[in-house]
């Protein structure tokens, strides 16, 4: 067996399946939903939650779409017809909240202009890189596209493998595993729950699940 492949089995003995991160809003937190979502405005949601998360935490992002949701704002038209700054502020708790604010009116008239989007029109809206777009393509539309963030990069890094390019990357998974969005959506997450027990910046290696294959 390869190592991507490898990995997932050990991942997946670990941690169990994750079904992450199709969301729904809960009170004032937002609560994992397994499986597709199953209407546009939890579609919508898991949209917004792709850009909220740049560079935040997903805590952050939780506060900040949870004051979207009581102002009834998970609606590309009301997020369109909605003054920017107003955003901003309810978006504060995500960071970068005045570029953030912008890039959801943005987004919010691209999506209701696109109901399918291809990867390269997402590429092409502002403020939507790679591991957005893919992200959105993965969990809001069901596509097969795996997501390279920076627990991916840091983890297979230190597993003995190199990329130069978020491309590089995501060719490691593709190239290694069928094209599944169900497993491309698990991996992701178990990646993640890796990443926030054990491989964190200052890795915590002694029960890590895959310690006999790492090269750290
Ligand atoms: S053994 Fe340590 S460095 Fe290697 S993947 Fe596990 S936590 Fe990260």
């Amino acid at each position: 067996m390869n190592k991507v492949k490898v990995v997932y089995s050990k991942l997946y003995k670990e941690f169990g399946p994750q079904g992450w991160w199709p969301l729904t809003i809960k009170g004032n937190k937002t609560k994992h939903h397994v499986g597709p979502p199953k209407t546009d405005k939890h579609r919508f949601e898991i949209i917004i939650g792709a850009i909220l998360t740049q560079n935040t935490n997903w805590k952050n992002v939780e506060k900040a779409l949870y004051n979207l949701s009581r102002n009834n704002l998970i609606d590309p038209d009301k997020i369109r017809k909605t003054g920017q700054e107003k955003i901003a502020q309810l978006i504060r708790p995500a960071g970068y909240y005045n570029q953030k604010a912008e890039r959801l009116k943005i987004v919010a008239y691209f999506i209701e202009n696109n109901s399918n989007p291809k990867r390269q029109q997402l590429l092409d809206v502002k403020g939507i890189g790679p591991e957005t777009a893919d992200s959105i393509l993965l969990y809001a539309y069901q596509k097969p596209y795996f997501v390279i963030d920076a627990y991916t990069k840091r983890i297979f890094e230190r597993l003995g493998f190199k990329e130069d390019s978020y491309d590089g990357w995501q060719n490691l998974f593709t190239n290694n595993l069928k094209e599944d969005t169900q497993l491309f959506n698990e991996y992701h997450a178990l990646l993640v729950e890796l990443g926030k027990n054990h491989c964190k910046t200052k890795p915590l290696c002694n029960k890590c699940p895959i310690i006999r294959i790492c090269k750290k």
